[in-house]
């Protein structure tokens, strides 16, 4: 691999150009949107100045990270040279089928073509390429420069040398790579959507509060944080993208998303991205506060 190509600077997107970067990849990172681009290279000095002061890296890797990365608006341009493209583009099928079957006519015919989706069939998105040997799922967790998983999803042509390519490049990125079989969902997000829109149900029944839905999660079962903040940690669309997926993928109405889910993105309370979801957020402030709707 010398040319990693990444689609979508978004949440997932600038954490995956960092990580590359870092272990030493010239990296293309494309989005439609240039205010995105220029928010995604803020965020990644910002998350390179953190890492340089908690002595994670240092400040020579810090600059070779950023010389690393080269934004571009241009599909064509930013992968025609490219040996491993990784799209982390809004979660939404049309958009990825569309995506892929331009990067199938714009990369050498031996690139890998990777998606970073959290539900799409990898399979379905490898169906309108020439090369559906070569596609694959590389799911990165949030956020990336942290979370040590990457679940490495086979579609049903996936050939094993791709695959093993893949463990093999996420293992030198130091993540720990998980094969998987490509079902809606996957491992990941199969449980753990479920887990997130029962907590949303919980809460849109009145069982109790957001704090107290959280609080449960956290205390009693151990987990780092509750789902709610959770489902506004990953962005509320992409959970209902997610859970829409699931319940046309086995038909099964477990799946349905809350509608409190569904009236909460409609109306623009996508989570930290957007500044508020089940909590508000305040550039600046860690403090966890309710979201005035659930106060
Ligand atoms: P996001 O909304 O934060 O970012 C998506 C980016 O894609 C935006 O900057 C948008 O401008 C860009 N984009 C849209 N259409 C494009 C196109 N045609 N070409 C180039 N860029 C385009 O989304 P995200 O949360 O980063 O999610 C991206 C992908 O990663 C999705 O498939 C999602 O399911 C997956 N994912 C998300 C998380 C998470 O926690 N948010 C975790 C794992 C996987």
């Amino acid at each position: 691999m010398k040319q990693i190509a990444v689609i979508g600077s978004g949440t997932m997107g600038n954490g995956i150009a960092h990580v590359f970067a870092q272990y030493g990849y010239p990296v293309n990172l494309i989005d439609i949107s240039a205010d995105a681009l220029k928010k995604a290279i803020g965020t990644i000095e910002k998350n390179l100045e953190r890492q340089v002061s908690k002595q994670a890296i240092t400040e020579d890797t810090r600059k070779q990270t950023l010389a690393n990365i080269t934004t571009h608006t241009d599909l064509r341009a930013g992968v025609t040279h490219a040996d491993l493209v990784v799209e982390a583009a809004t979660e939404n099928i049309d958009l990825k089928l569309k995506i892929f079957k331009d990067l199938d006519a714009f990369t050498k015919p031996e690139a890998i073509l990777a998606s970073n989706t959290s539900s799409i069939s990898i399979t379905k998105i490898a169906s309108v390429t020439n090369r559906p040997d070569k596609v694959i799922g590389m799911h990165f967790m949030n956020p990336v420069p942290v979370m040590k998983l990457v679940e490495v999803i086979r579609g049903y042509n996936t050939s094993d040398e791709v695959t093993n390519t893949i463990v093999g490049l996420s293992k030198m990125l130091e993540k720990v790579p998980v094969e998987v079989n490509d079902y809606p969902g996957f491992v990941a997000n199969r449980i753990l959507m479920p887990m997130i829109n029962e907590a949303i149900y919980s809460l849109y029944e009145g069982v109790a509060g957001v704090s107290e839905i959280d609080t449960v999660m956290k205390l009693g079962m151990a987990h780092p944080m509750g789902p709610l903040q959770l489902a506004d940690f990953i962005g509320l669309d992409v959970c209902l993208s997610i859970l829409k997926v699931l319940h046309d993928g086995f038909g099964n109405p477990k799946y349905a998303p809350c509608p409190l889910l569904v009236n909460m993105v409609q109306a623009g309370h996508k989570g930290v991205k957007t500044g508020s979801g089940f909590y508000k957020y305040t550039p600046g402030s860690k403090e966890l506060v309710v979201a005035d709707q659930f106060k």
